[in-house]
């Protein structure tokens, strides 16, 4: 078992408020960064335990398409592989049918390499840069809801 990280890496969390930024209006429903109790007994190896791993809400009506960004972030070199829509992808083994019992409609989920967790530049570089008032807003969120079990079972 991997240890667990009392919070995420500076590199998930900076998605999340990077997103918000961006589109302040974006649904968060399915945002996940640290795993509950649940999920860390279901999923023992998830790169959520150990604060490298973060889900984004797919609101396509608020510029938040997780398929484009899922394409988008193959390129990205902090990208340890990348789960959406029954795809994983990896730089080693390409795309591949994702097999686990959560299909990943709702978000995208992205796990990061081992050295780049403090590594915040943007994560949306084909976006134009958010107003600084978004960017102050999206520093000081609600507390995120911990993931359900159900939610990301067996799902990394
Ligand atoms: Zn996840």
């Amino acid at each position: 078992m991997k240890f667990i990280a009392k919070r995420p890496t500076p590199a998930a969390l900076a998605v999340l408020r990077q997103a918000t930024a961006h589109f302040p209006r974006r649904k968060k429903a399915s945002d996940g960064l640290l795993p509950s109790a649940a999920h860390m007994k279901a999923s023992p190896n998830s790169d959520h335990n150990t604060g490298f791993a973060v889900d984004l809400t797919h609101d396509p009506k608020h510029h938040i398409d997780c398929a484009v960004i899922y394409l988008k972030l193959k390129k990205d070199k902090r990208v340890k592989y990348l789960i959406f829509k029954g795809k994983i992808w990896s730089k080693q083994k390409g795309e591949t049918k994702y097999t686990g019992s959560n299909q990943h409609e709702k978000h995208l989920h992205i796990s990061i390499k081992d050295e780049c967790g403090e590594d915040t530049s943007p994560w949306f570089p084909w976006l134009a840069k958010p107003k600084t008032i978004n960017k102050v807003r999206a520093k000081f969120p609600k507390p995120l809801p911990k993931k359900k079990e159900t939610k990301c079972r067996n799902s990394n």
